[in-house]
């Protein structure tokens, strides 16, 4: 079991689609209006695993997602791996560093994912890169030393998410 949080708007839902479009039995639904996603969504990819999407915090985020996330996050069974989405354009803001808190603190194994990385230029998305990059090394425990940059647009990263998920699902052979 692997699950994605972030933001509303962060690009979750796309992303989530653009990793298992080739699994026809996932139907993943993108929400046009920021907070759609509500309610925790599981989505089985195959026999091989589950899929958990979180409801977006921050913006309009719903009032019990602590409560429901924090408490999935700390009960949870078999979850191989937190996917922790950041907006590549704007880098690590107050909500997402809340969440970074509660990953470590429930020590969690976790990994940031940089989410639409066709929008900046080159420049600043090197900037944005190094400097997340950075907190990670210096501010984190529970995180994944190698961050995942993607496009949901252009598919950039995609495959390389894609290898790494299974990798860590058992389901690279
Ligand atoms: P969620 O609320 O986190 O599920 O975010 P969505 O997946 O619904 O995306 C929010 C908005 O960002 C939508 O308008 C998407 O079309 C846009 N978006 C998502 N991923 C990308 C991406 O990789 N590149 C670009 N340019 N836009 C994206």
């Amino acid at each position: 079991m692997v699950c994605f949080i972030g933001r509303s708007n962060v690009g979750k839902s796309s992303l989530i689609k653009a990793l298992f479009s080739l699994a026809p039995e996932v139907e993943v639904r993108v929400s046009k209006k920021p907070g759609h996603t509500k309610k925790m969504n599981f989505f089985k990819v195959g026999k091989h695993f589950t899929v958990v999407d979180m409801p977006g915090y921050g913006f309009r985020a719903p009032e019990d997602f602590v409560d429901m996330v924090e408490t999935y996050l700390k009960e949870r069974r078999n979850l191989k791996r937190t996917f922790l989405l950041v907006d590549s354009v704007v880098g690590i803001q107050k909500t997402d560093n809340t969440a970074i808190e509660m990953c470590e603190e429930f020590a969690l194994p976790y990994v940031i994912v940089l989410t639409k990385i066709d929008k900046s230029s080159k420049g600043h998305l090197l900037k944005q890169v190094l400097q997340i990059q950075k907190f990670v090394n210096m501010k984190t425990q529970g995180c994944f030393p190698q961050l995942f940059p993607v496009s949901a647009v252009t598919f950039s990263g995609i495959h390389l998410l894609r290898c790494f998920i299974a990798s860590v699902t058992g389901n690279l052979d």
